[in-house]
């Protein structure tokens, strides 16, 4: 089978891999689609000799499939079924595996990282990583769930917005856009703080109610609080990793206001001050992907709102143009962006 591997400083290479067969408890998945993240962009970024440490490992953890195949034990899927995929590896024994969080197990692996990704003709994996995708979702909607979705879902539950609210949204990538989906579906008023004409339109067509460009606004902190009669937004989803719009957020929420920040990067070299934090007492979370017993409840919350993945979508690939797929997603010039297999 085909596999997609990072090569670093944009290197992009399409290598055959044996086909997987699935051990106790595993499974094999056809792949189905299989999109970019915004986190994929680190590795196909970063400096060739740290990526190629790693190894040949293939790409994706945003993967959607059929079952293919079963190994001994295996009872929860079958072949046949359609699943989306809980992208991190766990023991299956530990405490925090109990307890659904596979992505804090000791012995973690992060799929496109510790183990081989979705970008691919098929994937093994663990069964209690098979998650059944109702008929309801498409394969899409699937890719989705794997991170975007659930990595929303679970930050959105910690500050709960609702039709007394206004949610703020910092970066309107496709974690980001999400946010204005979900934040809509969930009764708030939503809006949408990023940079790009087709991000910005994008997050207007998925309901945001009002969208700041940071390329036109001096403070988009101080344009949060006139977009609130000067009171300030009630929650903020925090999505860009940007110290400016971690500034800007502790600027524009309203005293007492409560936030949630998913997305880190590399300190841009001035101190942050988190004192408005303090004056307002504001209550500041981050979250980490899901834990794996909140699958249910996200897949209701999309069926009774009836929310879907492909108005996100603005482009799709093929495998074999895999360079042509993360070039186009490191330019930022797009929405989602998606392998069909
Ligand atoms: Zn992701
Ligand atoms: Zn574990």
């Amino acid at each position: 089978m085909r596999g997609v591997i990072l090569t670093g400083e944009g290197g992009v290479e399409i290598k055959e891999f044996p086909d997987p067969k699935p051990g106790p408890e595993q499974v094999v998945v056809r792949m189905k689609a299989s999109a970019i993240c915004g986190s994929d962009l680190q590795a196909y970024n970063a400096n060739r000799e740290r990526v190629q440490k790693r190894g040949d490992v293939i790409q994706g953890h945003e993967p959607s499939g059929i079952i293919e195949s079963i190994g001994p034990g295996v009872t929860a899927v079958q072949p046949g079924n359609r699943v989306t995929i809980y992208h991190y590896l766990g023991c299956g024994e530990c405490e925090q595996c109990a307890a659904g969080n596979l992505m804090w197990c000791r012995e973690a692996r992060g799929l496109g990282g510790g183990a081989h990704g979705g970008d691919a003709d098929m994937l093994l994996i663990d069964e209690r990583n098979a998650l059944k995708l109702p008929e309801e979702l498409s394969f899409i909607d699937g890719t989705a769930i794997a991170c975007i979705a659930a990595t929303t879902y679970s930050a959105l539950s910690k500050i709960g917005p609702s039709g007394k609210d206004t949610l703020a949204v910092f970066g309107l990538g496709p974690v980001g856009l999400t946010g204005v989906m979900f934040g809509k579906a969930m009764g708030a008023r939503v809006i949408g703080v990023g940079r790009r004409e087709i991000r910005l339109n994008l997050a207007r067509q998925l309901g945001a109610d009002e969208v700041i460009d940071i390329d036109k606004v001096a403070e988009p902190g101080k344009a949060l609080l006139e977009l609130t009669g000067g009171r300030g937004a009630d929650a903020a989803y925090e999505t860009s990793g940007s110290q400016d719009a971690f500034a800007a957020m502790l600027h524009g929420l309203r005293r007492g206001g409560r936030a949630v920040f998913v997305a880190a990067r590399a300190s841009e070299g001035r101190p942050l001050s988190l004192g408005p934090a303090i004056g307002k007492q504001l209550t500041i979370m981050g979250s980490f992907v899901m834990p794996l017993h909140m699958y249910g409840d996200l897949v209701r919350f999309m069926l009774a709102h009836d929310l879907h993945f492909e108005p996100m979508v603005t482009h799709r690939f093929p495998l074999e143009k895999a360079p042509e797929a993360f070039a186009l997603f490191d330019s930022g010039e797009c929405g989602k962006v998606v392998f069909e297999v």
